[in-house]
């Protein structure tokens, strides 16, 4: 597509390591006056024009992600769903959501008229994980962009195509100088980015690398979003459905072979339904293909690394008398993890305390809600949350006291897929929110103004006001807001 203003191109993009991230950011920088200068009507066409062209070529993303993460078809599909509706949604709000509007003036200051708005910072600087390698910069990308910002993503070492992919497909159709730039590199490039006075950071990562990015952001000041890692549990009360509720909970755990922040790894079942729940969830996933074929609905577990904790999370849990319901140590076979189901696991062994990222459920009964309520605000985590209840109403109420940035009831993962939701978490999930108008938010600084209508009867604001004007006032206030 033909933006308004033509400007010139830049065309070196392909750039790695931390030495390239100052000229990076400096042509981020360059170019976002432009792209502000468009306005959000500009904006809107422009990502627009790029969703309409990464849906046209959506099995060329499919593959590239593929690619990278070795993830199923359909998993890689999921993502591009999600990219096309996130991009679609943050292009289509912005105006409404940051462009300028009017606030109540108040009766002291009736005679100003007074507005808010949310401007550009300048340049956002995103660093992103490999387990959604689209899905999940797209959430902080796309709102920076549509706020006006220019953005500098360090995609994950293990997914740089993915990253470069998105970029290239922006700049193809949108005219005018890249928006988007891409850095490639291991931390190193990612802690470079941090320290290069960006207007703000958006990590989405482990809470332990979430730790060092606030840490290099803050020797600038440079603010900071985190998106880190997640203990999701559900919650099954007694009168759920346990058909709906073990078909979401085998889904949600063992997708993208169970690399997912928002996937579920515990379960806390009321006990009168226990049994029978546990017999679902085994079956279902016992039925589950995982390995390097075209049916699998598990593929790879895609960090080398991550293979070892599994397992010493599984090895740990067992030790100390977890019953096993599926797998066990026997559904290795590298880099392959086939479904594992734990049921009775001690509260404190690793498996419940930190985040697995594999195809491991656990499983465990409790007396009643309440203390499934307990359980799952014990975690440090608090990213996601779901609830299987027959009554909504209640599903509500407990969602209410759940420690939770998004709770989902009678379903799992919803949130992820309204993009009106804003999505992010407590504790050691970290902080800030994508998503929804608060994401928007997230990537602007927020200006008051207020400009004068008429001169006031009263002028308090002044060292020439009438002798007695502030007593006024006090009375005033006291006869309004003194009782
Ligand atoms: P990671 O923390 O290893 O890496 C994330 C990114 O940070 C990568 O791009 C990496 O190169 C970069 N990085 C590493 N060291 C850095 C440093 N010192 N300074 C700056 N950047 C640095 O995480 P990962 O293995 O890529 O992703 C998996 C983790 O991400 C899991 O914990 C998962 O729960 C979490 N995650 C969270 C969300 C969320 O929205 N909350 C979404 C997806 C993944």
């Amino acid at each position: 597509m033909t933006t308004e203003t033509p400007a010139p191109r830049h065309e070196t993009d392909v750039t790695s390591g931390p030495g390239a991230v100052g000229a990076a950011v400096a042509a981020a920088r360059e170019a976002q006056p432009w792209w502000a200068g468009i306005g959000f009507a500009g904006r809107k066409k422009a990502l627009d024009a790029w969703r309409v062209l990464i849906l046209r070529r959506a099995d060329e993303l499919v593959d590239v992600i593929r690619a990278e993460t070795g993830k199923t078809a359909d998993d890689a599909r999921l993502e591009v769903i999600l990219v096309a509706d996130h991009l679609r949604w943050a292009a289509a709000h912005a105006g409404k959501v940051l462009g300028r509007r009017r606030v109540p003036s108040g009766l002291l200051m009736f005679n100003q008229s007074a507005t808010v708005e949310y401007r550009p910072l300048g340049v956002v600087g995103v660093i992103g994980p490999w387990n959604y390698p689209a899905f999940i910069p797209i959430g902080p990308v796309s709102a920076a962009l549509a706020a006006g910002n220019t953005v500098v993503l360090k995609p994950s070492e293990l997914t740089p195509a993915v990253g470069q992919w998105l970029a290239d497909t922006l700049a193809e159709a949108v005219d005018g100088p890249r928006v988007l730039r891409v850095v490639t590199g291991s931390g190193e490039t990612g802690a470079a980015l941090c320290r290069a006075a960006v207007d703000k950071i958006s990590f989405t990562g482990s809470s332990a690398t979430g730790r060092r990015v606030m840490a290099a952001c803050a020797e600038n000041l440079t603010p900071v979003v985190i998106e880190g890692g997640g203990k999701d549990a559900m919650i099954v009360a007694a009168d759920a459905d346990l058909d709906a509720a073990a078909d979401a909970a085998v889904w949600a755990a063992m997708s993208n072979a169970g690399q997912t922040c928002v996937g579920l790894e515990r379960v806390y079942v009321v006990s009168e339904v226990a049994d029978r729940f546990l017999r679902l969830v085994g079956d279902r996933a016992a039925a589950l293909r995982t390995g390097d074929r075209p049916d699998a609905d598990l593929g790879p577990i895609v960090l080398p690394r991550q293979l070892e904790i599994i397992k010493a999370h599984v090895r740990d849990a067992v030790a100390r008398g977890a019953r096993v319901v599926l797998g066990g140590t026997e559904s290795f076979t590298p880099p392959y993890v086939a479904p594992i189901v734990l049921a009775d696991v001690p509260e404190d062994s690793v498996a419940l305390t930190e985040e697995t990222f594999g195809p491991v459920l656990v499983v465990n009964r409790v007396t009643c809600v309440d203390e499934a309520v307990d359980q799952v605000n014990a975690s440090a985590y608090g990213l996601g949350a779901s609830v299987y209840t027959g009554d909504r109403s209640q599903g509500r109420r407990i969602a209410g006291r759940l420690r939770a940035g998004m709770v989902s009831v009678n379903a799992v993962i919803a949130f992820a897929g309204i993009p009106a939701l804003p999505f992010g978490g407590v504790g050691d999930s970290g902080f800030g929110r994508v998503h929804g108008p608060d994401g928007l938010r997230e990537f602007t600084r927020t200006q008051a103004v207020t400009s004068q209508r008429f001169r006031p009867l009263m002028q308090p604001n002044s060292f020439g006001r009438a002798p007695g004007t502030m007593q006024t006032l006090v009375r005033m206030m006291r006869a309004l807001y003194g009782r």
